[in-house]
């Protein structure tokens, strides 16, 4: 269950509605900038761009109301909202590394966090370790003297491999070392990673929190010093914050989170279930269920897991796959997840034709997100594909 607070945070937190007529629904202050009445109000204002108003590149009112609401869902003191999940992750990084400093990434982040580590930071001397995340072991092995960031993504967005976020936590902060992590899977409403201890969550609200595959954003908390820094140090700079209208709709998103979070969370259940038994389903990949290596770890900091589920299936070829993938009528095959549509992604498709073998499960594997559609209608879609596989 959901703490009661949840519903003050989603419709009234940060929300003051006798400024704007009594209105229900917050207004979209679609201004570039604000006007000051003395040369001593512009002074204070451009003193602290943070807490004033003065250009919507840095702080808006409705991106205000937003950020009070999606720190608060955080357990955190202050948030930023960036133009994607991407943005969010290239500024928490960035504004705390400079030449010589070395980061330790968990194995398989996300595809443009990778890039970031791997292609862009180097030009500016910071390298990466990656390692796997599932041993505490293998994060005090890789930390050197100059490690800044420890970077995490729990669950992973495709094999749902978890990080203890405690232990990290624990030795991170001994060490001085910065840790962020990426929490788009669960967001705030199935883990709050500031709570385990870790400095930094980001979620690319894009997924779960936009909901109507509409809008792409993304989200950072942390401490009033950490996102000051952030925000005066990449963000500004990049100019990557969100704009008034998309806040607008993040936040009406906000309005049903939890309503579309149940309703997924039981249509998931139910085809995870569907799925373990059908013929064509070697394994179902899901992290709250007891079969998962990390049962116990999801369990103990998560209380909630939501659409995503990846399948491993029986196949001889490449062509099976593809025949399955282009037979169903309603899954999308997109990229992304969280809005009301059910989509896949076949793995096969980040691969060259010629590079699949059989003989690696992983390549056998197809990512699906489970939407707000009926289950019995996502089951009818899916048997009439699996029917055409042979
Ligand atoms: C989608 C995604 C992001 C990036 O978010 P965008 O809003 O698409 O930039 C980051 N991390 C994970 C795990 C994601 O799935």
């Amino acid at each position: 269950m959901l703490p009661p607070d949840i519903s003050y945070i989603l419709n009234e937190l940060g929300e003051d509605r006798e400024e704007y007529f009594n209105a229900v629904a917050p207004p979209i202050y679609q201004t570039s900038n604000f006007a000051f009445k003395t040369v001593a109000d512009m002074r204070r204002a451009f003193e602290d761009e943070f807490n004033n108003l003065i250009y919507s590149k840095g702080m808006n009112p409705t991106v205000n109301i937003l950020r009070k609401k999606l720190a608060a869902l955080d357990n955190a003191e202050e948030c930023l909202v960036f133009n994607s999940g991407s943005s969010a992750i290239f500024a928490s990084v960035f504004a705390n590394v400079q030449s010589g400093d070395h980061i330790v990434s968990v194995n398989r982040p996300y595809g443009w966090a990778k890039k970031l580590f791997d292609e862009v930071l180097p030009r500016f001397g910071v390298a990466t370790t990656y390692v796997d995340g599932r041993e505490i072991e293998a994060f005090e092995r890789a930390i050197l003297p100059s490690t800044k960031i420890i970077y995490l993504e729990s669950p992973n967005s495709w094999d749902f491999v978890l990080q203890d976020l405690r232990a990290v936590a624990d030795l991170a902060r001994a060490e001085g070392i910065i840790t962020i992590c990426d929490n788009s899977y669960c967001t705030p409403l199935f883990q709050r990673p500031l709570d385990h201890g870790i400095d930094m969550s980001l979620q690319s609200a894009t997924k779960y929190i936009g909901g109507h595959s509409d809008v792409v954003a993304g989200v950072l908390t942390g401490t009033q010093t950490m996102m000051n820094h952030v925000f005066n140090n990449a963000m500004q700079n990049a100019g990557n914050g969100i704009s008034p209208f998309n806040a607008w709709l993040l936040l009406r998103g906000l309005r049903t989170l939890p309503a579309r979070l149940d309703r997924i969370s039981t249509t998931t259940r139910i085809m995870v279930d569907w799925l373990k038994q059908h013929s064509k389903v070697e394994q179902v990949i899901f992290p709250l269920d007891p079969s998962f290596p990390q049962y116990e770890l999801a369990q103990r900091q998560m209380s909630g897991a939501c659409g995503l589920v990846t399948i491993v299936v029986h196949a001889k070829n490449m062509e099976e796959i593809v025949t399955f993938s282009e037979s169903l009528r309603h899954i999308l095959m997109a990229v992304s997840w969280g809005g009301h549509e059910s989509l896949v992604i076949p793995r096969c498709a980040s691969l060259q034709p010629e590079a699949f073998d059989a003989s690696d499960p992983e390549h056998r594997m197809l990512r699906f997100y489970f939407g707000l559609e009926d289950a019995e209608y996502l089951k009818t879609d899916l048997e009439q594909a699996f029917a055409k596989m042979v």
